[in-house]
């Protein structure tokens, strides 16, 4: 399969999204340019990523919308589908099951796994709910490739170790801490402090900008 780099990936998805809000809207086409301006890069961009892919829709005439998001989910997704399991039912672990509820037809969180015995062997929000201690057959069972992680900091990387002993392949990690992983597993980082610390940040300097310019 030919490598590409986790940008575009997250690109892909990015169009993906996009082309699905033109089709909910009734567009049946739509130019690079249409595509870059709605996912803020530049129509160069549009091409290459879609070149990678082998896509082969024309720029001149604009791009079949349901033509490109059929070629992008062959691309993206595992036609069997991918199974997730996520560590720690807690505030965000319970926002994530509930947000990603039958969202995306190839990707489920299919268990969740948590150490407090009130909140196992239950459904919550659709989800089985299963004590740590079957975390190695249910991931076994369930053909589980990825794990997400959103429990407290000090426990991420015991927690990332056990998923990893399990066979997961790639973790999606809401701890607070970088996790120290074999190179064999993904890891993906999400923080949203850290993003509203830099809007916090900019903000501030476009204030301050703005100040030196109007004085
Ligand atoms: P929480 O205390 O509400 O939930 C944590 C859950 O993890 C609880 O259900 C707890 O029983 C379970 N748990 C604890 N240790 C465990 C272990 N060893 N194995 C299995 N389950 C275990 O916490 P929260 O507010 O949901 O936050 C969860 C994590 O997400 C924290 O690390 C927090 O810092 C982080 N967080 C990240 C973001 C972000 O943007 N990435 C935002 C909010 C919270």
């Amino acid at each position: 399969m030919q490598k590409v780099s986790p940008k575009t990936i997250g690109r892909l998805s990015l169009y993906r999204g996009l082309l699905e809000n033109l089709r909910q809207d009734g567009n049946s086409t739509v130019f690079s340019h249409e595509l870059a301006a709605a996912a803020n890069c530049s129509a160069a961009q549009v091409r290459r990523d879609l070149m990678s892919i082998e896509y082969s829709g024309s720029p001149v005439h604009g791009y079949q919308v349901t033509e490109l998001i059929d070629r992008i989910d062959i691309f993206l997704d595992r036609p069997e589908g991918t199974n997730v399991a996520l560590v720690g039912v807690g505030n965000l672990g319970r926002a994530v099951l509930d947000y990603f509820r039958a969202r995306r037809p190839k990707i489920s969180i299919v268990a969740a796994f948590d150490i407090n015995e009130n909140k196992t062997d239950r459904v919550i929000l659709g989800c089985p709910v299963y004590p740590m201690s079957r975390l190695a057959d249910i991931v076994t069972a369930k053909n589980i490739l990825v794990g997400i992680v959103t429990v407290p900091a000090a426990s991420a990387q015991q927690v990332a170790e056990r998923l990893i002993r399990a066979d997961v392949k790639g973790i999606l990690n809401f701890a607070p801490i970088r996790l120290k992983v074999p190179h064999h597993v993904y890891v993906e980082d999400v923080d949203i402090t850290m993003c509203l610390e830099k809007v916090a940040y900019f903000s501030w300097l476009r204030t301050e900008e703005r100040g030196v310019r109007a004085s």
